[in-house]
């Protein structure tokens, strides 16, 4: 937590008289003062009277956030006001009082950290609280730190203007007050949007009608009573057991089924309190965790690398743990790999299956049309049980629509039902709603509800470009409802403080993220989440649930740890992305804080702490070694048809390869693959993963060859068996199950220069046909001075040492302009197969790769260029980890395809 013991005020800085330590930079900003320049903003800015506003920060909303903003401004002295739409304090857990109502993270996780001294004043009684019990606890806090002085109750904001010129929000209520302020933090919650019931007729219904998320104050008694539940989200699993205890009769209409573990509450474990006995340790853990609950890590184990046994006994111990992210964090791959996450999605509907009687409704409660996890899963006492009692029934209303609510019921398209009390479960406009609820007009007037329009956009989920001084509270773009939101909510207050803090210090009175750094983290929200399987369902996270709701995925999926330190950095790197200003100047840090693809900076971290030795700091012999290891733990890749491995004649003797034969019926072209490896590392298997991929995806028979190795055997000894392998295989082509004339060559890094050069070799010998070639991230050059060697020279995998290393070991520099080495020297690239080129953004060889595909269209070769952004030199070869490299490989595989298809005749298809 910051340090409160500043003393900070937003009253117009006291005007300095010189511009010391201020930059001016070009910044990217929507500002509606942009015809000028910023030097001349600074002149008139300092000559402005501004006026000073009524309080420094206004906060929207009492809930956990709302408390702990007053808890944190109050005391760092900011002059605040906070506005809430109720009468008391609490947010969903003042709303959200349906019978069943509790925490789905365990109590002691889910409170306040700033109040170490809790455990003197305040028990949980369960490990998974109730509602009241909740409520109870946001009271006393509220009370012993006096926050409710700060609260104005029963008051919506509505509007609010930002005054460019007064450099101030103005903020007004549904009560017609305005209220100046410098900055507005919207604390206004995740899942305090209730989604109106979207049924006709409901307005004649004569009975009782309750929504979960708006539940009285004075207890519901369901006794006697005849009671449809409608909606099967975590509000109705959690309601349906304690009100079918109750009713008559309970009738519970579900659209989507979803997935459910048993809760198993009960009083706190010794052992959970045993992890909180260095709590300042422990809430510092839950801040660096997944999500948010220190000890439940992701897995690194990839799911199918495990036998069948060994995978059940996690899924049933995953099923026992009564912990909701230990069910998401069973095997690293669940939420990425289809076939991982169905076989724990069918686990659990065969516990489904095992527990509801009547087989019918086990099957109407089954999930089948979204993966698990994809959907928040729900924890429940009950749930499935309850179905088996006689008075409790399933209405799929897929299968039976429900066509209208009538005086006494429900009418669905071919029954009537009779009910005393209708209770709806329908869930929120879950992330956005409450902040598009409220009229904010930023810069020129422009409207939030119109800049997301499309979709949500902001930097770190924090903040949104026109909109200065403006902050939200685990908003879109952030962990939000993937976490345990009272850490992800004390982290962005936080981070909110130390903002303000810094603003202070530094003069200035207004920030705003830029267009670039709201762009790059908009594009690294949707790059963890096209990464898994999350846009597939069709959730409350995609918006999905909310008609016209633009789908877009709402939170940010890559984990509270990595987005803690994605804060961190900003700060760290002044404010990256930022740009602030005040009477006395400006100052812009432009920037995108997360570059890299989220899997390969995952990879690399894990990289980094294993803190190997370079490998040309080793012998050849030794590093050699490292590779193979490095290789091993990786996952195998897909099934192919028939795998043989056999030797053909080399230039100097023998070379091994290795054939991938797809399962579907030959004969296939056939693609000779080269490996990657410097020359020096590797052999015909050790691409083994990519290989298959490629074999798979492109239909397509994959001879991975072997050459020999430097340092033992030098230039040109690699490329003269590289082009006696492809005449072999152009041969023996029948024999190999292929298609006669369907050749192509393929390679990586060195590999990738070898198949270049093979190319222009078979077109200068008269043979044999190649009909494409696919070269990923080819050393083409042999130059290691180019942009990419030193903006990519350390960090990335592939070093430029590395690389210098490695050509030293294979070739005389004297001859690094041959093009059998450096197909980029050719004179003449005309004439050679069509090609598709990878380059990887963070690579040393970006250059070369990119090089080489404009040298080859330049000389009217078709070429495509696949600029790999956020990759690394390794994110093609490691299938199943750096998932980012799919599409990049599925665009390869559909090159592959095309290149056979363009020269496939009707004779050879046949
Ligand atoms: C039933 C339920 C169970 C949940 N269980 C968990 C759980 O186990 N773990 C977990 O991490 N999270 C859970 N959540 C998410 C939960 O919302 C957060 O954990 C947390 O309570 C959010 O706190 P908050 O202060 O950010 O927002 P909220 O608690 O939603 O408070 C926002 C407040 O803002 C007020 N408000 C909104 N708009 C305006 C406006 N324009 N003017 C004035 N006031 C306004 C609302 O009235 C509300 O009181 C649950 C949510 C629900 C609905």
């Amino acid at each position: 937590m910051a340090d409160d013991s500043k003393q900070a005020t937003f009253e117009r800085p006291a005007r300095r008289n010189d511009a010391e330590g201020v930059e001016v930079k070009y910044c990217r900003t929507q500002d509606s003062r942009s015809a000028r320049s910023d030097d001349q903003r600074m002149t008139d800015t300092a000559g402005t009277d501004r006026p000073t506003p009524d309080v420094d920060v206004v906060v929207v909303g009492a809930g956990i956030a709302g408390l702990y903003l007053a808890y944190r401004l109050s005391r760092a002295g900011y002059r605040l006001r906070v506005f809430e739409a109720a009468d008391d304090i609490g947010g969903t857990w003042y709303w959200n009082r349906y019978p069943g109502a509790r925490v789905d993270v365990p109590s002691v996780d889910y409170m306040f950290s700033f109040d170490p001294d809790w455990r003197r004043d305040w028990q949980w009684t369960e490990k998974y609280a109730t509602q009241p019990e909740i409520l109870r606890y946001l009271n006393h806090v509220a009370d012993k730190h006096d926050l409710r002085r700060h609260i104005t109750f029963s008051t919506r904001v509505q509007h609010a203007d930002w005054d460019d010129d007064a450099s101030l929000w103005r903020v007004r209520t549904d009560g017609g007050v305005e209220v100046t302020s410098r900055f507005v933090v919207m604390a206004t919650g995740c899942l305090s949007m209730p989604k109106p019931a979207e049924v006709d007729g409901l307005e004649r219904f004569a009975g009782e009608v309750y929504f979960t998320s708006a539940w009285p104050h004075e207890p519901v008694d369901f006794t006697g009573k005849r009671v449809a539940v409608i909606g099967t989200g975590s509000s109705g699993i959690q309601s349906i057991p304690v009100i079918a205890q109750q009713a008559r009769e309970l009738v519970v209409f579900q659209r989507t089924p979803n997935f459910s573990f048993p809760a198993l509450n009960g009083p706190l474990s010794p052992e959970k309190l045993a992890q909180l006995t260095s709590e300042a340790e422990y809430r510092a853990a839950a801040r660096m965790s997944f999500g948010g609950i220190p000890m439940m890590e992701r897995s690194i184990i990839p799911t199918f690398s495990v036998s069948e046994t060994e995978r059940q006994q996690r899924y049933e111990h995953a099923w026992q743990s009564g912990l909701l992210f230990e069910t998401l964090t069973v095997y690293a791959d669940v939420g990425i790999n289809p076939a991982a996450n169905h076989e724990f999605a069918e686990f659990v509907r065969n516990k489904i299956r095992s527990i509801v009687d009547d087989p019918q409704t086990a099957a109407d409660l089954c999930p089948t049309d979204h993966p698990i996890g994809m959907k928040r899963p729900c924890l429940d006492t009950n749930y499935y049980a309850t179905y088996n009692s006689p008075h409790v029934r399933l209405v799929n209303v897929r299968k039976h629509p429900i066509r209208q609510v009538t005086e006494t019921g429900i009418d669905t398209a071919d029954e009537s039902f009779s009910f005393d009390a209708i209770v709806f479960a329908t869930g929120f406009d879950a992330v956005t709603g409450a902040i598009s609820a409220v009229d904010f007009r930023g810069r020129n007037g422009v409207a939030l509800k119109d800049k997301w329009a499309n979709g949500p956009q902001t930097y770190l989920g924090l903040t949104t470009t026109g909109f200065p001084n403006l902050f939200f509270i685990t908003g879109p773009g952030s962990p939000s409802v993937l976490s345990n939101m009272a850490v992800s909510i004390e982290q962005h207050a936080d981070w909110v403080l130390d903002c303000l803090g810094h603003l202070s210090t530094g003069g200035f009175d207004a920030i705003e993220p830029t267009e670039t750094a709201e762009a790059g983290w908009t594009q690294h929200v949707n790059d963890c989440a096209d990464i898994t399987l999350y846009p597939s369902a069709n959730s409350w996270y995609m918006g999905a649930n909310v008609p016209g709701k633009p789908r877009v995925f709402l939170p940010y999926c890559g984990g509270v740890d990595f987005y803690a330190l994605s804060c961190d950095e900003v700060v760290a790197r002044d404010y990256l992305g930022f740009s602030r200003s005040g009477p006395d100047g400006s100052r812009c840090n432009d920037g995108v804080v997360r570059r890299l693809q989220p899997d390969v900076e995952m990879v690399l971290m894990e990289a980094a702490a294993l803190n190997l030795p370079p490998m040309e700091s080793m012998p050849v012999a030794d590093a050699r070694a490292l590779y193979a290891q490095m290789l091993a733990p990786l996952p195998p890749g897909p099934d192919v048809g028939e795998i043989a491995d056999g030797v053909l004649p080399g230039a100097a003797g023998d070379l091994a390869y290795r054939l991938y034969r797809p399962a579907t019926p030959g004969p296939h072209p056939i693609v000779v693959y080269f490996h990657g490896g410097g020359y020096v590392l590797g052999d015909a298997i050790s691409d083994d993963p990519l290989c298959r991929d490629l074999c798979v995806r492109s239909d397509t028979i994959i001879v991975s060859a072997n050459y020999r190795h430097a340092p033992e055997h030098r230039f040109p000894a690699a490329v003269d068996d590289a082009m006696a392998a492809l005449r072999w295989v152009a041969d023996n082509a029948p024999g190999l199950g292929g298609i006669p004339g369907q050749l192509a060559v393929c390679g990586w890094s060195a590999g990738g220069g070898i198949a270049a050069a093979v190319c222009q070799l078979a077109r200068d010998m008269g043979g044999p046909v190649v009909v494409g070639q696919v070269l990923l991230m080819p050393a083409t050059s042999g130059d290691t001075t180019s942009a990419s060697y030193t903006e990519n020279a350390d960090g990335y995998g592939l070093t430029t040492p590395l690389m210098r290393w490695f050509y030293d070991h294979y070739i005389d520099a004297a001859d690094r302009s041959d093009p059998r080495f450096a197909p980029l020297s050719a004179v003449d690239l005309s004439g050679l197969p069509p090609a598709i080129v990878v380059a990887a953004e963070f690579d040393p060889l970006r250059d070369d790769g990119e090089a080489y595909a404009a040298a080859l269209d330049a000389a009217g070769v078709p070429t495509e260029l696949v600029r790999a952004r956020g990759a690394i030199h390794q994110s093609i070869s490691m299938v199943d980890l750096v998932v980012s490299g799919a599409p990049i490989r599925a665009q390869t595989a559909d090159a592959l395809r095309r290149f056979f298809a363009a020269t496939r005749t009707p004779e050879l298809a046949s």
